[in-house]
């Protein structure tokens, strides 16, 4: 056992005590976090001031009861905030409400902050999508030419080397792809060759996998968060009225047009699914092409499950399925950063990364 990935592992679910500068509060997926680099590599951390990690002269501590420090042997840099936060739109919108730096050079928008499945009886347990909009930290839509103009700053400004855009779910059969496919081509005017990664449920219909890759896409998430039904019906009612057929329709439509390793997906450790299946279950994505991001399920301030006292999932837990799934990524040849854009690419909210995935 490698006693980093488990150090890697406690970080990601007990976080650090110490004030990082560039910080997610709340949004969509499962993150609530500050970015800093660990070991180099981006790595979103909560904040706690209960943890028993500590960051001193540029390194890792973990403390006891006595108050005594132990070197875990890991480095740590907090990610600095981005010039581009400073900037304004011409109609006076922040440049942060349009889009936020994750990691240290990964810009992340979600072009519509709004989702369908946001009653209390639908939504998913684990997200907070609308909350960062009651509080005012970002704006309902973003319009291609916002995300163009706050793109092409980022890159100039901070070294921004891929861009991340998903979307809340919207009403029409495209589930969101259309305002994704018209972002994708005015961010892409502004800055050509910036790898950039789609996210979205299943569109209804299959052609605008093929439009949001010929808008110029690099790769797609297209998120199913577990494979297990009785799961996905309790911790997402509403997304799971999509049923598993059309994600695997979705994702091998995906996988022919975007290519290989281009396709992943999120799978959250810690929602109640056997460990073993969800290996298993991650293994057989792999074989169809799609990268499965293992990333630990926290009970983030504004969720329903922190509200109902969910608790995340040991460190052991996420070091079991996270090594079970990097050793399989391994053995297929692939690798996160191959995926040019997105979420593996960028590897914050998850330990896939130290574990060789
Ligand atoms: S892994 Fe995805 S959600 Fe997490 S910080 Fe990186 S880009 Fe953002």
């Amino acid at each position: 056992m490698d006693v980093r990935i488990t150090t890697r592992a406690e970080l990601a679910l007990r976080g650090i005590r110490q004030d990082v500068e560039v910080e997610r509060p709340d949004g969509a997926g499962p993150s609530d976090d500050g970015h800093v680099l660990v070991d180099g590599a981006n790595a979103a951390l909560p904040r706690n001031p209960d943890s028993p990690y500590t960051v001193r002269d540029g390194k890792v501590w973990l403390g006891d009861e006595t108050g005594a420090l132990t070197d875990t042997g890991l480095s740590l840099i907090p990610v600095r905030r981005p010039r581009f936060y400073d900037l304004t739109t011409a109609d006076g919108t922040r440049y942060e409400q349009i889009a936020r730096l994750h990691g240290s050079d990964v810009l992340a928008t979600t072009v519509v902050q709004t989702c369908i499945r946001y009653a209390e009886a639908d939504r998913c347990r684990f997200c907070t999508i609308e909350e960062s909009l009651r509080s005012g930290a970002t704006v309902a839509a973003k319009t291609p030419a916002q995300l163009a103009e706050v793109a092409e700053a980022a890159v100039r400004l901070d070294g921004v080397q891929q861009m991340v855009m998903t979307t809340g779910t919207t009403t029409g059969p495209d589930r969101g792809a259309r305002n994704l496919v018209r972002s994708v081509r005015a961010v892409l005017e502004a800055v050509p060759g910036l790898p950039i990664q789609v996210q979205c449920e299943p569109p209804g219909n299959l052609a605008w996998i093929r439009e949001l890759h010929e808008a110029g896409a690099t790769a797609i998430g297209i998120h199913v968060e577990s494979l297990d039904d009785e799961v996905r019906r309790r911790w997402m009612p509403g997304k799971s009225t999509v049923p598993m057929a059309e994600y695997e329709a979705a994702w091998d439509e995906a996988v022919r047009v975007f290519g290989p390793n281009r396709v992943s997906t999120y799978l959250l450790v810690g929602l109640g699914e056997d460990p073993d299946e969800l290996v298993a279950g991650a293994g057989k994505l792999i074989d169809r092409g799609v990268y499965p991001f293992v990333v630990p399920f926290r009970p983030m301030r504004g969720t329903l499950a922190a509200r109902d006292g969910i608790e995340a999932p040991s460190a052991e837990l996420l070091r079991y399925v996270t090594e079970g799934v990097a050793a399989k990524l391994r053995a297929a040849g692939m690798s996160g950063a191959d995926q040019k854009a997105g979420c593996a690419a960028c590897g914050a909210c998850s330990v896939l990364k130290m574990a060789g995935g």
